[in-house]
């Protein structure tokens, strides 16, 4: 049996980023980027003001205060969007508004709260200005020609603000994976609206719920079908699903990979394709199946809803991410404090459904009681993965 961390790493060796795609820059957002992005443009592009008031030269204004003011002749305004014609010589100063261009030969900025005009022509300033001041320079934020963005990044709010800054209209982003999502079992059935299954079946839970980790991880879905235990169908899909043309990048089944006599998802696959390995020593979830059918990759994980939910968290997520060209594939990793004692029996890496929380700038984590594989409870209360060791005997 592999490891969590041996699966792991075959299942991302294995993997390949998918191609590159240009989208119109509002379509960008929640996808990764494909290339470097160095900024077309000096930001700020020109030196401006940071305040609304006037522009000075500071050593006109020494030794201002409220009492003691200097005056200054003013020249005329410089609106929004237009540059400043005339140079601040000695003793004048230049309206301009936030963001405005500063005029030649000004060094600073003098906020209007700290100005009074009084007469016609002329604006008394009311406290002296340090040379700089207010004064935002061209480049000072971002240099032309410099990196900004760097492939495998994750476009989120901001990215799309700073794509739009440095002038891309369209962005390359790595193609999104078609994911295939089969679940199998002749017990289960698919939800029909003010009705109770009949006796003896159960409601398909993980049709939505995979799907909607599908959506969640970026991926694109491909087709959702549910299949019968029954050899022929399952064959037949599988052929669909990693059909040249119209198949999927990767084909995720739940359920019928055990060691049951009506488990039809592994035989199938060495069938058509090649298994990698079939089972890790994790609980829950110890049985997947991993491998290919032609270039479509391929994931059997278990049926239960939980082990499903688990096992896509800790292997097909990555393997979507790096598809993606994400350059981030882990979540975040912590350690918390136990707030009772847990038990745990030798032999496989347990990931125990906990709430985490945070004190005195600490973590406490409490198992949720019920951790049965089937429970789909202990995956809506919690909010965290509670990581027993694989030796460790309880904590
Ligand atoms: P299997 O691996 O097919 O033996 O399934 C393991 C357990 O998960 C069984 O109790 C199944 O009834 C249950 N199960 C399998 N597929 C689903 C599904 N799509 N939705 C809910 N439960 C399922
Ligand atoms: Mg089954």
């Amino acid at each position: 049996m592999r490891t969590v961390e041996e699966a792991l790493a075959e299942i991302l060796e294995r993997v390949e980023r998918l191609g590159v795609e240009r989208v119109p820059l509002l379509e960008s957002l929640g996808r990764t980027l494909a290339v470097n992005v160095h900024s077309d443009t000096d930001v700020p592009p020109f030196d401006n003001s940071a305040v609304d008031g006037y522009a000075v030269r500071a050593s006109d204004t020494f030794g201002a205060t409220l009492g003691r003011q200097c005056r200054l002749r003013t020249l005329g305004d410089v609106p929004a969007g237009s540059m400043a014609t005339e140079a601040v010589e000695e003793g004048t100063a230049v309206r301009v508004m936030t963001g405005g261009p500063m005029p030649a030969k000004a060094d600073a900025m003098v906020m209007i709260e700290d100005t009074r005009s009084s007469e016609r022509g002329i604006i008394e300033i009311l406290e002296a200005a340090k040379r700089e001041q207010h004064v935002r320079r061209a480049g000072a934020d971002i240099r032309c020609g410099e990196l900004v963005l760097c492939a495998g990044t994750r476009i989120r709010p901001a990215e799309v603000g700073l794509l739009a800054t440095v002038g891309c209209a369209t962005v390359p982003v790595n193609r999104r994976a078609r994911v295939a999502v089969l679940t199998t079992g002749d017990e289960v059935v698919d939800i029909v609206a003010g009705e109770l299954p009949s006796p003896g079946h159960i409601r398909n839970s993980n049709r939505y719920a995979l799907t909607a980790l599908v959506q969640e991880s970026g991926a694109i879905l491909h087709s959702l079908t549910h299949l019968p235990d029954d050899p022929d169908a399952i064959e037949a899909a599988f052929r669909a699903c990693s059909d040249q043309l119209t198949g999927a990048d990767v084909i995720l089944t739940a359920g019928g990979v055990s060691v049951g006599d009506r488990d039809f998802v592994k035989p199938t696959l060495e069938k058509l394709g090649h298994l990698d390995f079939w089972r890790v020593a994790m609980k829950p979830g110890k049985p997947l199946a991993f491998g290919s059918i032609g270039n479509t990759l391929f994931f059997g994980l278990p049926g239960n809803p939980v082990s499903a939910m688990v096992t896509f968290e800790l292997f097909v997520r990555p393997a979507l991410a790096k598809m993606e060209g994400r350059a981030d594939l882990a979540r975040p990793l912590i350690f918390a404090q136990l707030t009772q004692d847990i038990k745990h029996e030798s032999g496989r890496r347990e990931y125990v459904r906990a709430i985490t929380l945070t004190e005195n700038g600490g973590f406490l984590t409490t198992p949720y009681e019920k951790q049965g594989s089937a429970n789909l409870r202990s995956m809506t209360a919690a909010n965290s993965l509670l990581i027993l060791p694989t030796e460790s005997e309880g904590l």
